[in-house]
């Protein structure tokens, strides 16, 4: 049979190419779980989906009450889950005072990390029913939280210190927005900051859950693509520059359409299947297991970040 895959963030950039490359497959009916449904849709068209190949669900990842809404209309459809892809983020760059969600928690961590905490407890049950031969969990990482590359060391570097801030429940007016505690909101960070709980949240859903599942638990770094709506809230003069210089500096620029494709791998391709691994291509576009800086690899840290996590999403 077709496989399921349902993808966040499906409505712009990374999420829809890799909509696009799985359903084109024919091998995949693609769940594009978005928060705007007329712009998913809209994008999915104009993309060139078929019909037919594709469904959209609202999402808001900003929203615990949106997630549990999402998850409760998917199982009412009664498609089986084979893969989650937790991909939507946003990305504040200039941003020195925090915005909250639904919930009350710094946007950057509450929707990039949170929410999609939540989701993938939530789901791991849905995936574990499946009798698909591959099942997958997978969630976006990036270079920018790995203090081990130079993208990772241009500052504000990455870093979760004691997650003291995470522990005050991240509402800034009574205690700090950043998960270190820090007073000062510093947007770029947050961000940096919420790419390594998801990449510690891969790793520590492998230790409790592979073994017994077999599911496969995965992360990647798709490459720099320099031209999605990430850059969106960035100063325009960086937007102008950002894709040239990658292109032709640091020559780590990836178009949407490849990226799409790699993602598009690590859900579906037989030779991705082990779990625990955070994926990355090489200049050849071949796939290889990278390396994370040590603080994206603390086992330690990671127990902490979920025992928190669960407490915020409301899971303890
Ligand atoms: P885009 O901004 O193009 O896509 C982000 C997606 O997330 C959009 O569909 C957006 O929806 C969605 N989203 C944002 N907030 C919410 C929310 N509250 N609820 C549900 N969905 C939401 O960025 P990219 O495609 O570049 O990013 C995709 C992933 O790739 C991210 O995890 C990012 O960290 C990662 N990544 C990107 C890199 C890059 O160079 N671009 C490099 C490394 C990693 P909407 O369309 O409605 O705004």
């Amino acid at each position: 049979r077709q496989g399921v895959v349902v993808i966040t963030g499906a409505s712009s950039g990374l999420g829809l190419a890799a909509a696009k490359a799985l359903s084109e497959t024919g091998k995949w009916h693609v769940v594009m779980a978005c928060r705007d449904f007329l712009k998913a849709a809209t994008a999915a068209k104009a993309a060139g989906m078929a019909a037919g190949s594709y469904t959209v669900m609202h999402l808001d990842l900003a929203s615990l009450d949106s997630v549990r809404q999402f998850v409760d209309a998917f199982r009412r459809t009664g498609m089986p889950l084979d893969s989650l892809v937790c991909n939507a983020a946003i990305y504040r760059p200039t941003a020195r005072t925090p915005t909250f969600t639904a919930d009350g928690y710094e946007m950057s961590v509450g929707v990039n990390h949170l929410g999609h905490f939540l989701l993938a407890r939530l789901m791991l049950d849905d995936l574990t029913k499946s009798d698909y031969p591959s099942r997958r969990l997978i969630i976006l990482g990036s270079i920018t939280g790995n203090s081990n590359t130079l993208a990772g060391n241009i500052p504000p570097k990455a870093g979760l210190g004691d997650l003291r801030g995470l522990a005050g429940g991240l509402r800034g007016q009574n205690g700090s927005a950043m998960i270190d505690g820090n007073e000062s909101f510093d947007g770029a960070k947050a961000y940096k900051d919420s790419k390594i709980c998801n990449m510690l949240t891969m790793q520590e859903f492998h230790r409790r859950f592979h073994e017994e599942t077999g599911i496969t638990f995965a992360s990647l770094y798709p490459g720099c693509i320099a031209t999605t709506g990430l850059f969106r809230e960035h100063i325009p003069l960086f937007r102008l520059l950002f894709p040239p210089f990658q292109r032709f500096v640091t020559k780590g620029f990836v178009s949407e359409a490849e990226s799409g494709k790699r993602l598009a791998q690590v859900v579906s391709d037989p030779s991705l299947t082990k779990s625990g691994v955070y994926w990355s291509w090489n200049k050849d576009s071949a796939s290889f297991e990278n390396q994370l800086s040590q603080e994206a690899s603390d086992p330690e840290k990671a127990r902490k970040l979920w025992e928190l996590s669960e407490k915020l999403v409301g899971l303890a």
